[in-house]
């Protein structure tokens, strides 16, 4: 049986006709689908008895469940969904101030295989349906509301998986969690994440991109960026810079990279300034992270040598953050998120 949300609103309107109801009725079926993101038929309260029963015998509801939390001394809180065909994903509140951010994840492993994240060493099982990507913002600002007293204000593309290599469905959960129709959030409230995959970032601009983007740079020199992130090898560091130069002509949007500061690895007044020559092709903001450990021979940079790269970056006057990072102690950092124990 199909799931619901797998059908088109075209193919819902029939199915209402053919059971004999009014093809209003669709409309206010999908309102409940995406609008007020139930999980059930019968929370369909509005829709006669008769027409929910004729969708449950046609119909499946695959809504993901969460089956593990995790909160961190930090406030951050880690969940773990379970999805209708048994498979694990993550994601993660990180409240600040009156803020809440909810990292979302794409695909249930990753391809991409960056020697220092955690989710690249499950490997790639599959890309989440939009639905699977809107069940994690709906639970989660459930989640958000109860723990913070606040609904999630920010959406972060940043969990397990390569955004660019799930384009279609990215698209439609953005779409859904847009749209009036939909939830109706601004986009400029989300960001997507990429690897770097210069194909997606080109569509991307094609369509004229309303999110936020940010790129996991990692480093500059294409010699010290393939062996951290093997997605270089298909796409080279001076194509990614083509690419967002286009990105940038077509939507006047600066994007972000981040980099991430690895001990002895990519952190010296060399690299800074390979970064820097690196940036000057269009406008950017640098967003230096610190590493998380994971189960990889990295360590974090030495803290003279943050203070160095971030005061020579600074000194060639771009925009540079330093993030710390968040729920550490229960794994639900950046690179950390990883099927433990399910
Ligand atoms: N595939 C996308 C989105 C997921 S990764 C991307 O690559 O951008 C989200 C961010 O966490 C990326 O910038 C990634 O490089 C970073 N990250 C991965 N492992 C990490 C670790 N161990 N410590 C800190 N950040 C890490």
């Amino acid at each position: 049986m199909d799931d619901i949300r797998y059908v088109s609103f075209e193919e819902l309107q029939q199915f209402v006709v053919l059971a004999g109801e009014k093809p209003f009725r669709a409309k206010q079926i999908n309102e409940w689908l995406w609008k007020k993101g139930v999980g059930s038929f019968e929370e369909m309260t509005n829709v006669s008895q008769i027409l929910r029963e004729k969708l449950s015998n046609s119909f499946s509801f695959r809504r993901a469940v969460i089956e593990v939390e995790a909160k961190s001394s930090d406030t951050t809180v880690k969940f773990g969904f379970r999805l209708f065909d048994g498979k694990m994903i993550e994601g993660v509140l990180i409240p600040a101030g009156d803020r809440v951010t909810a990292c979302v994840s794409t695909q249930v492993g990753c391809a991409m295989h960056c020697a220092f994240c955690a989710t690249g060493q499950m490997g790639f099982i599959r890309n989440l349906h939009f639905s699977e990507i809107f069940d994690q913002f709906i639970l989660m600002n459930a989640k958000a509301l109860e723990y913070y007293g606040h609904p999630i204000s920010n959406i972060v593309y940043m969990g397990m998986g390569e955004p660019l290599l799930n384009f279609m469905n990215v698209m439609k959960s953005i779409d859904l969690l847009t749209s009036k129709e939909g939830q109706g959030l601004s986009p400029q409230r989300i960001t997507l994440s990429t690897a770097g995959i210069t194909e997606g970032i080109r569509k991307l601009a094609d369509m004229d991109f309303k999110p936020g983007l940010a790129v996991s740079l990692h480093s500059a020199d294409p010699k010290k960026r393939i062996h951290l992130m093997p997605v270089t090898e298909h796409n080279p560091l001076d194509e990614l810079q083509d690419a967002l130069k286009y990105y940038h002509q077509k939507t006047g949007e600066r994007v972000t990279f981040e980099y991430l500061l690895l001990n002895g690895i990519n952190d010296s007044q060399r690299d800074a300034e390979v970064l820097a020559a690196y940036c000057r092709a269009f406008p950017v903001k640098i967003n230096l992270i610190e590493f998380n450990a994971t189960d990889s021979p990295f360590q974090k940079s030495e803290p003279e040598n943050v203070r160095r790269f971030i005061q020579f970056l600074e000194s060639r006057n771009m925009v540079v953050n330093l993030r710390h990072s968040r729920g550490k102690d229960i794994d639900a950092a950046c690179g950390q998120l990883i099927k433990k124990n399910m």
